[in-house]
């Protein structure tokens, strides 16, 4: 039951991070439906199925996966390669010019010595 593996990792990527006692009843349904499955029990395809449509319905609820302003998703800050700090458009904080003074060391230099 590969499914079931899918399960799992949706639960803990997505419903927990938002929600993590929903997450963990969801994980203890989930276990019993494995159970169910391993000693072949036929109620455990219906169970299977009902948890299947929670975990959709909880996920739902989640919003769609990690986002601005989710839990856990840093934004998008860039900063300055001489002093760390945060860059807001050209200039970072301490006003040392992006343009003028990035080498982000990918493109290359010709006979610079960068020490
Ligand atoms: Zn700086």
């Amino acid at each position: 039951m590969k499914s079931l593996l899918a399960f799992r990792g949706a639960i803990q990527n997505r419903v927990r991070p938002v929600d993590p006692v929903a997450a963990t009843n969801l994980m203890d349904e989930l276990e019993e439906v494995e159970r169910g499955i391993k000693r072949n029990d036929p109620s455990a395809v219906d169970q299977f199925k009902a948890l299947e449509a929670k975990i959709a319905k909880a996920i739902a609820q989640a919003g769609p996966g990690p986002g601005p302003g989710g839990p856990g998703q840093m934004p998008e800050v860039e900063t300055c390669p001489i002093c760390g700090k945060k860059v807001q458009g050209r200039y970072c904080e301490n006003g040392h010019d992006q343009w003028g003074v990035v080498s982000k060391g990918s493109h290359g230099t010709s006979g610079d010595s960068i020490a």
